[in-house]
């Protein structure tokens, strides 16, 4: 009797699972979006970088016809294209709604892609988002350019765009500490640095970020606290750092930065990807620069998230996640590559450590008319329907059960990441 009973039990289960649809239980899976900058088009703090001038990838262009498809579902857009008298009823619309919902307007757009908890990397965080859906990651790289940056600001137009808006971030932070000016002594300027730490972290950070990789290698030696005080002392009054002083210099900043991250339990993240701006020098921002660091045990107690996975060294990046600590985040890619090609990406991780890699967007504001909210609906649709496929395959390759798809699908959507800041799981 009893094995009869066994045996109707087993039979049961697997009837169930292969009706588990999997298309319809991935749509119903609330998801953690670990990496977005959300906001308005006209905030300035919806991130630390801004665009240079040069070319721009086929999908990211603002005149992808996905975004219209976007807006047509968000908000019953009539028009099938953003021609300038179509994007204005668009902005308009935006507006009335912004007015009437005010804090619920974000969260209204995440209830209808049925997204739980967004992680925004901003420069600070305005009143109009939810702080109960949205948490905080503030950059960090500011810090890393106390001196005179003049040497690196004429490398390029990228660093043209980008090294003001640092200088113009760590003025902020030093008011906000209540100086004028530098601090006298390196001491002092890490205990400026480890201040704004600490009220970000009492402001409810979970994280910091470095974009490091738009502005150097991300190979970081570990130097001296006298070479690093040296270079301080002659440079912090005024006078353009040799370059390889300045680099050593940052490198020191940086390893203070991941000491006070273990301190403050935040988790680092990683612009890890090739970036914006025809400069980006693809050598530099190789993620492999990073494994001295990955791989030090003495940061053991530091969560890694390596932001966009590396790409387009995706295929080396998840062997960087063997460590326990380091996280691989696929935001950004969803956007960029069509799910056809992003499909292969994903199957490839979730096939060697399915644990360690996190929905992610890079949900931005392209402009007024495409904003943040079609870059969420892009990447919710894309990576949804590159994750079924994959899964679809791996069943149909009998390398899962539908269970075990299903489970890995929950655990990429939401659970990888709610584990990892000690959110709340799926029920
Ligand atoms: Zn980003």
């Amino acid at each position: 009797m009893k094995r009869l009973l066994c045996t109707l039990l087993i039979a049961a289960g697997s009837l169930a699972a292969q009706t588990i649809d999997l298309a319809k239980e991935i749509d119903r899976i609330p998801i953690f979006d670990n990496h977005s900058h959300p906001g308005y088009a006209d905030d300035s703090d919806v991130d630390a970088m801004a665009s240079p001038p040069g070319s721009t990838a086929f999908r990211l262009r603002p005149d992808n016809p996905e975004l219209v498809a976007a807006s047509r579902a968000l908000f019953e857009y009539p028009f099938r294209d953003f021609s300038f008298e179509h994007a204005a009823w668009l902005v308009k619309r935006k507006a009335e709604l912004k007015q009437q919902e005010g804090q619920q307007y974000f969260d209204r757009i995440l209830d209808r892609l049925n997204i739980e908890t967004v992680v925004a990397n901003r420069v600070a965080m305005p009143q109009y988002l939810d702080r109960k859906r949205f948490l905080w990651v503030p950059f960090v790289d500011s810090f890393l350019f106390p001196f005179d940056n003049r040497e690196i600001r004429e490398r390029n137009v990228d660093e043209q765009t980008y090294i003001p808006l640092q200088e113009k971030k760590l003025k902020r932070e030093l008011s906000q500490a209540g100086l004028k000016e530098l601090p006298n002594s390196l001491d002092a300027y890490l205990r400026f640095v480890s201040g704004i730490l600490d009220q970000n972290r009492k402001a409810g950070a979970i994280a910091i970020k470095f974009e490091a990789a738009y502005f150097r290698s991300l190979h970081f030696s570990d130097p001296d606290k006298a070479q690093a005080q040296q270079i301080y002392a002659h440079f912090h009054k005024g006078g353009v750092p040799p370059a390889a002083e300045y680099t050593l210099f940052q490198d020191f900043v940086f390893r203070h930065l991941l000491n006070e991250a273990a301190r403050l339990h935040l988790a680092v993240h990683f612009h890890s990807s090739v970036g914006i701006g025809d400069f980006f020098n693809l050598h530099d921002g190789n993620v492999l620069n990073l494994e001295n660091v990955l791989r030090d045990p003495r940061y053991d107690s530091v969560n890694f998230v390596l932001l966009h996975g590396g790409f387009p060294h995706d295929r080396e990046v998840i062997w960087l996640a063997a460590r326990k600590n380091v996280y691989i985040d696929s935001s950004f890619l969803e956007l960029l590559l069509y799910p056809s090609e992003f499909k292969p990406v994903l199957k490839y991780w979730l096939t060697i450590f399915p644990e360690k890699v996190l929905y992610g967007s890079d949900a931005f504001p392209f402009n007024e008319a495409a904003g943040a909210e079609e870059c969420y609906w892009l990447g919710v649709h894309s990576a949804r329907k590159a994750l079924t496929e994959a899964l679809d395959e791996l069943v149909a390759e009998k390398a899962l059960t539908r269970e075990r798809a299903l489970a890995i699908a929950r655990g990429y959507l939401h659970d990888n990441a709610a584990r990892l800041y000690g959110r709340p799981l799926i029920p």
